[in-house]
């Protein structure tokens, strides 16, 4: 199958739905979620006379719950490639929390090579990609993973504990970066593994504070890739953004008020930011707002030109879920 990314009517973008299966073996008679095709989802909905509605999605790529890690990852194997060849990619987790997004990007809580995510796979892989390039090009790779709560940037590699707020930098030589935040040199995917494991300790370490915080925090890992030709001494660059967003819920279910209420509007804020910037990319439309928001600005040289972005949305098939899933929906129509 091809896989024309640069081609795409749309440009760069691609919008993948995944629907996870029930948990705790719930009967799937109750599921919002009807047929799932290799292209289009149709939900199923209840109309106001008593007979059931049905309304279909199309995207890039859809897959089903019985879908597994590696299948997953089979269909969003060759933006990895094409970050060793000097391309920005940023992919993406989109839903309400409990709909897979952290599943897709990093896996479950007892990972294994089955079980992995997004994340490892694609690490594994610049590694593999990078090894079998050796004699023609030397690579180096070093990642780094912040997280961003309330529209603050922190580092999520730090071992100090540090909390502070890191400031969003554009520089000529460098372009887009947070100065402050750690980038370690990685050479093997254990190197990585042992850095994500921190990242996910600090983050877990806000969430004892003020409970979950990880599903009110986007988490981005990113990875720089710098590549130096051995015969003509060329360099190049790529990156990837693994994105793992915070849930799209609407506070107003929740009834939220205080601090609560405040990150539910932060939230809001730049997941609206995210899809009106690629929304506007999509449109080709001259003008793109990246400055609404921090997300937007940690990724603006990783979103648009020649970059390729990947949206994951992940909706639940519970029919409880189903106003968030038409929502989740709709944020998928209007950036694909
Ligand atoms: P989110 O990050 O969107 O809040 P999670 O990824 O934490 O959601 O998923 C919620 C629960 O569902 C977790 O227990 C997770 O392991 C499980 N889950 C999610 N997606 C799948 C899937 N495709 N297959 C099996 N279990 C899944
Ligand atoms: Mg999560």
């Amino acid at each position: 199958k091809l896989y024309n990314v640069v081609q795409d009517l749309k440009g760069n973008i691609r919008v993948y739905c995944r629907v996870r299966p029930f948990l705790g073996g719930q009967p799937s008679l109750y599921s919002s979620v009807g047929n799932v095709e290799e292209g289009s989802i149709s939900i199923v909905t209840p109309s106001k006379n008593g007979k059931e509605g049905k309304k279909t999605f199309n995207f890039n790529r859809a897959f089903g719950p019985a879908s597994t890690q590696g299948e997953v990852f089979a269909d969003t194997q060759p933006l990895i490639r094409s970050v060793l060849d000097g391309y920005n990619v940023c992919i993406f987790a989109y839903g309400q929390t409990g709909s897979g997004k952290t599943f897709t990007m990093s896996g479950p809580d007892d990972l294994n090579e089955e079980t992995i995510g997004v994340n490892y796979r694609a690490l594994g892989d610049l590694f593999y990609l990078s090894d079998q390039r050796k004699d023609t090009i030397s690579y180096e790779i070093s990642v780094q993973m912040l997280e961003i709560y309330n529209e603050q940037v922190r580092d999520l590699l730090t071992t100090d504990g540090a909390n502070k707020r890191l400031d969003i930098r554009n520089s000529s030589l460098s372009g887009i970066n947070v100065p402050d935040a750690n980038l370690v040199r990685v050479s093997c995917t254990s190197d990585v593994i042992n850095l994500m494991n921190l990242g996910h300790k600090n983050r877990a370490v806000g969430s004892t504070a003020m409970n979950d915080r990880s599903s009110r925090s986007h988490s981005c890992l990113t990875v720089h890739v710098q590549g130096k030709n051995l015969t003509s001494g060329g360099t190049m660059r790529g990156s990837m953004h693994l994105v793992d967003l915070a849930g799209s819920e609407r506070a107003d279910k929740t009834e939220a008020t205080g601090d609560r209420l405040k990150e539910a509007q932060h939230i809001n804020k730049s997941l609206s930011a995210l899809g009106d910037v690629i929304y506007s990319l999509a449109q080709k439309s001259p003008h793109v707002p990246y400055r609404n928001s921090k997300l937007t600005q940690l990724l603006q040289d990783s979103l648009g030109g020649q970059a390729k972005t990947l949206m994951f949305v992940h909706i639940s098939p519970e029919a409880d879920a189903l106003g968030e899933t038409l929502s989740t929906l709709k944020f998928a129509e209007r950036v694909s």
